[in-house]
């Protein structure tokens, strides 16, 4: 079944089912000809937006629809987390070519949904259009943070410590198995392909930093550590230094750069997508938030560097030189 065939409301009351599942704030969801909701008092909105277009961000014939609609929920849903804020309505817009099917449409629906329910995100609205040939979607997700508690990029202070939430480059090397068509034949290789094709948005840790007075900057890693770090030194105006021995890899991607010959701290460096949050502490009180943070989520906050005063952005390496190194995550503009 196409869209053709049921047309675009017959589609739109296909989909709608399952979208309000946090009613109480909400005046009118899908079907007027705006949504309308209160937001939180003394909170302020958060707004954040993501395209993604066939062939430049995905392949359709190597996605399927509920991937391709969890991950596109998740990236979003990531920017709320890096702000410290907490999601609550999606709005989800998508040009369907002639020759995508209603079972692939609603698949994609069911990933967006799936990951709304379990972090109580409305889906409220959107627009649907044709495509003439590619599948083009777009999700704008709104949150709310109380103002004091919001993570910025421009906070980080020098002597502040560096951690990230989770490993760096598992998504990375998820994504050359896809691009090299190489089957994912093992236990580590088809968790490194999970870590890419439906990363898990690090919203309840985004909140616990938030909470955190000593908590001075965040990002989630979309790009890569060297371009994301990079914007924390550029909106702050300070100096990273980061310690190669100190990137949490997982043992996952240790196998696949053994297998692949590749340097898993390259991999961690320059891969993006791994969606983790980095984040800047003050050193006096780095050591007790990541105690607490270690209690709340029996996972550590890992260490990983510093911010100076130099401008610079260097990598220690393992006999202790210092060499710098730029920002070289994926560019969108830059064919790979
Ligand atoms: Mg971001």
């Amino acid at each position: 079944m196409k869209l053709k065939d049921i047309g675009e409301f017959g589609f739109i009351e296909k989909i709608s089912r399952g979208c309000l599942i946090r009613p109480d704030n909400i005046v009118r969801g899908i079907g007027d000809d705006a949504a309308a909701f209160s937001s939180e008092p003394e909170q302020v909105t958060l707004v954040t937006t993501d395209l993604l277009v066939e062939r430049v961000h995905f392949l359709r014939t190597a996605t399927t629809g509920f991937n391709l609609g969890y991950k596109s929920l998740a990236v979003n849903l990531s920017d709320i987390a890096a702000m410290g804020g907490t999601p609550r309505e999606a709005f989800v817009s998508i040009a369907i070519p002639d020759d995508c099917s209603i079972d692939f449409l609603e698949d994609l629906y069911n990933g967006i949904k799936e990951l709304a329910s379990e972090f109580n995100v409305n889906i409220l609205g959107g627009d649907t259009t044709r495509s003439k040939v590619d599948l083009i979607l777009n999700i704008v997700v709104t949150g709310c943070v109380r103002q004091e508690e919001m993570l910025l990029r421009n906070g980080a202070q020098p002597g502040d410590l560096i951690f990230s939430t989770g490993f760096l480059g598992d998504s990375r090397a998820g994504l050359h198995l896809i691009i090299n068509d190489i089957a994912a034949d093992s236990i580590e290789l088809k968790s490194l392909l999970n870590s890419h094709i439906l990363p898990r948005p690090f919203l309840h840790e985004g909140r616990f930093l938030a909470r955190h007075s000593g908590v001075h900057a965040a990002i989630d890693v979309s790009d890569g550590l060297s371009s994301d770090i990079g914007h924390i030194a550029k909106e702050s105006n300070v100096g990273i230094r980061l310690y190669s021995e100190k990137i949490p890899l997982s043992k996952n991607l240790i196998y696949f750069c053994a297998e692949f010959h590749f340097d898993p701290v390259e991999f961690a460096l320059a891969g993006g997508e791994d969606y983790t949050l980095l984040c800047t502490l003050s050193p006096d009180k780095a050591d007790d938030i990541a105690r607490k943070y270690l209690d709340t989520f029996d996972n550590p906050l890992y260490l990983i560097g510093e911010i100076t005063n130099t401008g610079k952005m260097e990598l220690i390496d393992s006999a202790g030189r210092a060499k710098p190194f730029k920002p070289e995550g994926w560019d969108h503009f830059k064919s790979e």
